[in-house]
């Protein structure tokens, strides 16, 4: 094996993963990773948890605090990459440090977006993507007695929870015409707002924050461009993500929606990589280009990466945009093109039991399963998950796939036992 220098940006999911694929199969090489946030390793997802104080700092974290001992890697924390010299194979960062590398894999992930009309620096507006953003709402707890969320996203949803249950009287805006409309359809988010509701949150659709009313060097309110206005003492800030690209922006690094990769998980450069949020992916399902800013992406893209810089050649099948949350009580799956804006090209199949919370949708294209939502009945997600992902040919047993009872003997007749097999042997399928 050859000695490399590797070079990481980024100190999350995607650096992790790749980490640990390389030193499963490469324990020579220098591994340094540099990160601008100086926390030990901790989950984004569960942010708001902590923030409705159901979990402790502790429970943050996804490895223990010798990781990056254990696995022989220099790690810089605190350190902001500002430049990256791909010709001279280093990169420099703010305090002045440069560091030279033999392969290099951005895994910067991506950031809050605040628009423009959002004084973002004012005392009482925050966006919530890191343990810092969740510790400064924290603080401005104690005293505060509303809040206003921009953003009917799971961020945006999951911030609303986490402040009503913080004793918080909160009032959700949302720019589309419905919440979580990136998951899950109208007729879905229909039955999720009554849900939301009952639960003393007001959600408004098809608005926007036009003012932020300041007092004293604080936020008080906010003027939503329908001319309703709310008072508020915390306003948290969950539109949007973007990719942070920033520090390649001087160089020939190609980007669209993000680092523009292949299935190696490659740039235009032949030893600089990049994974998870900030990276640009082929989605399986959607058969498009896109950032899908997942956990599971990084994880997987992070994989994909580790190999192929340690020598042991891996592509990576695509990302898929995948959520499984429970809110208030009802678990929901959305896995791939579950909401089509134009339904037309596709045939679709629901079941729809509001009263039980129940909802079923399955999108399919010829013959083969695009996207799903499972929303408070989920027993079934991982035959229809198999059949997505084996591409397989529902039509002969279309009838049954919303029914209670589908699972994986109503398919093993019909070509599904290789399905079934590689299921039961962990493979993906
Ligand atoms: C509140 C919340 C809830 C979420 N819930 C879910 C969920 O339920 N399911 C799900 O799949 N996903 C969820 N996500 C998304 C998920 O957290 C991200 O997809 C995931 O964290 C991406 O990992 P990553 O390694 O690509 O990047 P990130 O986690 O964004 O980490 C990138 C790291 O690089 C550092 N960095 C950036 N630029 C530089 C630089 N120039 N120099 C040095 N360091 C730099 C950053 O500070 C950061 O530490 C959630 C996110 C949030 C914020």
């Amino acid at each position: 094996m050859t000695f490399m220098r590797i070079l990481i940006i980024g100190n999350s999911a995607a650096g992790t993963a790749a980490i640990e694929t390389i030193r499963s199969q490469d324990n020579e090489s220098s591994i340094v990773q540099i990160s601008d946030e100086t926390h030990p390793l901790y989950s984004r997802c569960l942010l708001s948890y902590y923030l409705a104080g159901k979990i402790e700092k502790n429970d943050l974290s996804f490895r223990s605090a010798d990781f990056h001992k254990s696995m022989n890697v220099e790690l810089h924390p605190g350190r902001y990459v500002e430049e990256v010299d791909p010709l001279g194979q280093k990169v420099a960062c703010t305090d002045g440090s440069i560091h030279a590398y033999d392969k290099l894999l951005i895994a910067t992930g991506s950031s809050a977006k605040v628009p423009d009309h959002i004084p973002g620096n004012l005392e009482g507006v925050f966006v919530l993507r890191t343990l810092t953003d969740a510790e400064a709402i924290k603080r401005q707890l104690p005293g505060a007695k509303k809040a206003v969320i921009l953003g009917g996203g799971l961020v945006g949803m999951r911030a609303a929870d986490a402040l009503s249950r913080a004793g918080l009287k909160v009032f959700v805006i949302v720019g589309s015409n419905r919440i979580l409309s990136r998951m899950i359809d109208a007729e879905a988010a229909r039955i999720v707002l009554n849900t939301v509701r009952d639960n003393d949150i007001e959600v408004m659709t098809g608005a926007d924050v036009s003012e932020v009313l300041q007092k004293d060097g604080k936020v008080v309110g906010v003027m939503a461009d329908n001319g309703l206005m709310l008072d508020c003492e915390i306003l948290v800030v969950a539109k949007s993500v973007r990719a942070n690209t920033d520090l390649i922006r001087d160089t020939d690094i190609k980007t669209r929606w993000g680092i523009v990769t292949n299935a190696s998980m490659l740039t235009n450069y032949e030893n600089i990589y990049a994974a998870g949020d900030v990276a640009e992916t082929f989605d399986m399902t959607a058969e498009e280009y896109t950032v899908n800013a997942l956990w599971t992406c990084a994880v997987q893209q992070g994989r994909v990466a580790g190999r192929n810089i340690a020598g042991t050649p891996a592509q990576y099948a695509g990302s898929v945009a995948m959520n499984a949350l429970n809110f208030w009580g009802i678990p929901i799956i959305s896995f791939g093109v579950a909401a089509p804006e134009d339904e037309s090209p596709y045939t679709i199949l629901k079941d729809s039991r509001p009263a039980q919370n129940i909802y079923k949708k399955v999108v399919i294209a010829n013959n083969r399963i695009k996207g799903l939502i499972l929303m408070g009945q989920v027993a079934n997600a991982g035959v229809l998950f198999s059949l997505i992902q084996n591409k397989m040919d529902v039509s002969p047993f279309m009838d049954q796939l919303l029914s209670d009872r589908f699972n994986f003997g109503s398919v093993a007749g019909q070509g599904g036992k290789s399905v079934l097999e590689k299921y039961y042997r962990g493979q993906s399928v």
